[in-house]
């Protein structure tokens, strides 16, 4: 437990100051905030919706866009001024996990269609991954966005203090403030979602959170660590570089994957192979680095400069041969808080592909902790993720979307991919309509209903094939 005494801790929360300080393994149960914290400190006028989103990201931009179309006046904020999340920050342009249903299907077919990096002149047949620009990213989802008459978009306006009150045997999340423009503004909505991917609104409002590794004995996990770890996922410094001379080819030894048009490891294609490459586009796995608290702004910060220093020769190599290099202006981060919720899915769930029957979104890929050795060829199956992993415990009012949802750190290295989130954020957000325009709290909403609905919009096509 926490060396915070409970004044401090409360002082803390009220003003958000305490977003990034609360997370590792503090587990913090929610605490009653003092009267004075539910009086306006806004500086502009207070804003009421139904659903308040915050992070505009691959789970967050799914739920608003669907809390929306079923009726709900949304808020959707989002700290950058672009919207799209790891896509658009952190150069993660490919589309991972299973199934590709309802709105990321429809976002991948518009890549496809109006944005696809493949040079059909080329001759050359794609294979493999395809990733797009950020910018494509950027476009659509924006362009997505702007089609919601019942979202406002707030950007460039981080969420910095969250309102709780005291209600029966849990608090309840009221609303959030933002910084907007040197001061502050409150937004309040009968139901907020967390799709921060760092789950730093559950965190302000005083959510039981898990960070790093558990011990395997902890949820009965078949594999894992003998003992609990603070370690997290290595971080990387993802870019793209660009060809802007004819000739360029990769200098000799040039390591790092890379996918040409999106579709093949650069570093495996022979000198002949690249030279006869049409286009120029190339996509980098970069440096890649540990860092202990990924909550910590200074941590990632020095880790960034780490992976840049550490890469300069090689963006100077890159540079000579012919290319040009394009760094995604935020570290990659793959792992940060999991909000505890009524339910944590495990590994066990992942391998043995249980279908609970809360499931709201379905979800298959492969366990991809990096940094944990885990067995070769371990199949996953397709798994359900049920409702419950979205509740944070002791909380209402808040849901959980994306990779921040309730999980172990090995489940979550299976659905923190971004199909899967978008799937996760489009139950979240029909879910937080449900709650919001039926005024009832996230716990007693027809989970039925919510899966019909979900349904009807084919969530759950890919096990009626
Ligand atoms: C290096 C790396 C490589 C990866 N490779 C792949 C891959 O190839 N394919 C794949 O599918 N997935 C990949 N992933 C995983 C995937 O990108 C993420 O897990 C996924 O983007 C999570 O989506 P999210 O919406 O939960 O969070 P995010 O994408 O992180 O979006 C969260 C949004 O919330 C905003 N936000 C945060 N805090 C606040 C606040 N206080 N106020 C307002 N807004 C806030 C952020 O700015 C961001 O826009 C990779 C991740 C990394 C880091």
């Amino acid at each position: 437990m926490c060396a915070l005494d409970r004044r401090s801790f409360i002082k803390g929360v009220s003003s958000g100051i305490l977003a990034g300080a609360l997370a590792p393994g503090m587990n913090l149960m929610a605490a009653t905030p003092p009267a004075e914290r539910r009086k306006s400190v806004s500086f502009y006028p207070v804003l009421n919706f139904d659903v308040i989103v915050v992070g505009a990201g691959p789970g967050g931009i799914p739920a608003a866009i669907r809390a929306a179309q079923a009726g709900a006046k949304v808020a959707l904020v989002e700290e950058d001024l672009a919207v799209g999340g790891a896509p658009v920050d952190m150069y993660v342009t490919t589309l991972f996990g299973q199934p590709s249903v309802g709105l990321s299907k429809a976002l991948e077919q518009e890549l496809l269609r109006d944005h696809g990096l493949y040079n059909y002149e080329s001759g050359t047949k794609p294979k493999g991954w395809r990733f797009f620009l950020p910018s494509a990213y950027v476009r659509l989802l924006s362009r997505n966005i702007r089609k919601e008459k019942n979202i406002t978009l707030l950007s460039g306006t981080p969420v910095i203090g969250t309102m709780v009150v005291d209600k029966g045997n849990r608090n309840r999340v009221t609303g959030v403030r933002i910084y907007r423009n040197g001061h502050i503004q409150e937004l309040y909505a009968p139901v907020t979602i967390d799709a921060t991917g760092t789950g730093v609104v559950a965190a302000m409002s005083g959510c039981v959170c898990m960070y790093g590794s558990e011990a395997m004995s902890d949820f009965g996990e078949p594999v894992g660590l003998e003992k609990a770890s603070r370690a997290v996922q290595l971080c990387t410094q993802m870019f793209i570089s660009e060809r802007i001379r004819k000739d360029a080819i990769f200098p000799a030894g040039f390591k790092g994957s890379a996918a040409e048009d999106g579709y093949i490891g650069a570093n495996r294609l022979t000198k002949e192979e690249l030279e006869r490459r049409a286009t120029g586009i190339f996509f980098h796995w970069g440096q890649s680095v540990a860092v202990e608290d990924t909550t910590d702004p200074v941590q990632i910060a020095e880790a960034q400069r780490d992976c840049l220093e550490k890469y300069e020769e090689r963006f100077d190599q890159l540079h000579e041969a012919g290319f040009a290099v394009h760094i995604a202006p935020k570290l990659g981060v793959r792992e940060c808080r999991r909000v505890k919720g009524e339910y944590v899915l495990t590994a066990n769930n992942v391998l043995e592909g249980s279908m609970p029957d809360d499931t709201v979104a379905h979800a298959h890929y492969y366990m991809d902790c990096w940094g944990m050795k885990l067995p070769k060829n371990m199949k996953t199956k397709m798994y359900g993720i049920p409702y419950r992993s979205l509740i944070p415990l002791n909380t209402e009012g808040l849901l959980t979307a994306g990779r921040v949802i309730s999980g172990t750190r090995l489940a979550h290295s299976s659905y923190r991919v971004q199909r899967i989130c978008s799937n996760i954020g489009e139950a979240a957000g029909t879910a937080a309509a449900m709650a919001a325009l039926n005024k009832t709290g996230v716990r007693d909403i027809d989970v039925k209903a919510l899966v019909a609905d979900l349904d009807s919009k084919g969530l759950f096509d890919a096990l009626k094939k």
